[in-house]
């Protein structure tokens, strides 16, 4: 499906075509993902006019507050949508201090999204554009967050939704998922398996309606994430931080952060500095972080097997894109075993009070570790980002009942087992 050039107006904001990453190659604004002539991935190009902190400050208390800087009519918060982010940019004075971090540490929590999670921002892109192309129904190839926040959103917009997802994912994600009455399908394969279904599945005539997210949609999805680092630049006071933790599946949301913030530069609503970009893997599924320590370019797919399971994306689209921004800006990319894995969520959660999936947990413990490689600066201002929420993995981390004890209800036993200490 194709737009003619006045309706791509009004339908996708400034963008005005699609680009080539590879080659250049120019395509128009449609439900196209790859390069007619070499294959590359596409990407939304814009031309934008002014755009002023004001008119921003103006607008809506949700990613939409940054619509003029995203392939949406300009009217967008106006329809049926779930209208995410603007979360919270969190002062982590006790993490830090654990770290050993004399910079201020911020977590940006994501985890306040609709469906918990930073995939309501890449779907709510999705699906204004998926709408604009025509598409009735919203489906995804999903580690399970985009599941949850596609059923939701397509829920809310009184769409159909299809997700495919592996069957041995968290049930309760799954569950959560279910919730919405739309078609959950578990496929028996990891996420590379559903992904590559789900590209098969574009042309045939079971789906002829659908909008992928994450596939024929994914130039417009992948933009969502930019509005990541708008809030970031924003909620600092319109400025950049000195260094930036990303976690990493597909290397999407670390890439278009980076994207994000040269915007910002480009039109002057932040001065231009140098920030170091790093990134975040788990040991089970390190495709990106082994290409960085063995200085290659090209990323040599892995099987997961990690308790990461959003990060468990084998085949990384964006993975040598991500590679790049992390180079280009002198950071790195860190893994950590499943068990510093749990160690980081229980670490953010004894010092900042913040609950996070195990993708926050590798987060934070590739933090830690790249402190202690030396390769973060422990002074610098230092922005970290908590993608989902604790309750999403409670299998990762859930020892014996949670108990600290079982007692009769009675005075003495509580001293008693307050007296016996954690
Ligand atoms: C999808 C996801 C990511 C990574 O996103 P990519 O853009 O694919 O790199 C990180 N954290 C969580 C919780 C996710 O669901
Ligand atoms: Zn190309």
């Amino acid at each position: 499906m194709t737009l003619t050039a006045d309706r791509v107006g009004q339908s996708f904001g400034a963008a005005t075509h699609l680009v080539c990453r590879a080659c250049g190659a120019h395509a128009n604004l449609g439900a196209d993902y790859s390069c007619w002539e070499c294959f590359g991935p596409l990407e939304v190009a814009y031309e934008f006019g002014d755009i002023t902190r004001e008119q921003i400050e103006a607008g809506p208390l949700s990613l939409w507050r940054y619509a003029a800087l995203l392939p949406v009519p300009a009217n967008v918060a106006e329809s049926r949508n779930l209208a995410p982010g603007m979360t919270r940019l969190h002062r982590a004075d006790n993490l830090a201090k654990a770290l050993g971090m004399t910079g201020t540490l911020w977590v940006k929590d994501d985890s306040g999204n609709p469906t918990h999670s930073f995939k309501d921002r890449v779907v709510a892109v999705a699906q204004s554009a998926g709408i604009q192309l025509g598409f009735t129904t919203l489906a995804c190839a999903s580690t399970g967050n985009l599941a949850h926040a596609v059923a939701a959103a397509a829920a809310r917009a009184g769409q159909r939704s299809v997700v495919l997802v592996p069957s041995n994912l968290e049930s309760n994600k799954i569950q959560a998922t279910a919730a919405y009455n739309g078609f959950v399908i578990g496929i028996d394969g990891n996420y590379d398996d559903v992904n590559r279904l789900c590209s098969e599945l574009i042309g045939e005539e079971v789906s002829a309606d659908w909008g992928f997210v994450n596939v024929n949609l994914r130039p417009y999805y992948a933009e969502g994430s930019k509005t990541v680092g708008y809030e970031i630049a924003e909620q600092l006071g319109w400025r950049l931080p000195d260094q930036v933790v990303i976690p990493v599946a597909s290397g999407a949301l670390l890439t278009k952060i980076d994207k994000g913030w040269r915007e910002f530069v480009k039109l002057g609503l932040v001065d231009g500095r140098d920030y170091r970009v790093f990134g975040a893997q788990a040991t089970g599924c390190n495709p990106v972080s082994t290409a960085f320590a063995n200085g290659l370019d090209v990323i040599r797919p892995v099987k997961p097997d990690t308790i990461a399971k959003s990060l468990a994306i084998g085949n990384p689209a964006d993975g040598p894109y991500a590679l790049d921004a992390v180079r280009r800006s002198n950071g790195a990319i860190g893994d950590v075993s499943d068990e510093e894995v749990v160690e980081g969520i229980r670490l953010l959660a004894e010092t900042e009070g913040i609950f996070a999936e195990t993708a926050g947990g590798v987060t934070v413990a590739v933090t830690r570790k790249l402190l202690a490689e030396g390769k973060l600066d422990p002074a610098g201002e230092t922005v970290i980002v908590n993608t989902g929420e604790g309750l999403k993995t409670l299998d990762a981390i859930s020892s014996g009942t949670g108990f600290s004890a079982t007692i009769s209800p009675s005075v003495d036993l509580v001293a008693e087992v307050i007296a016996s200490g954690k």
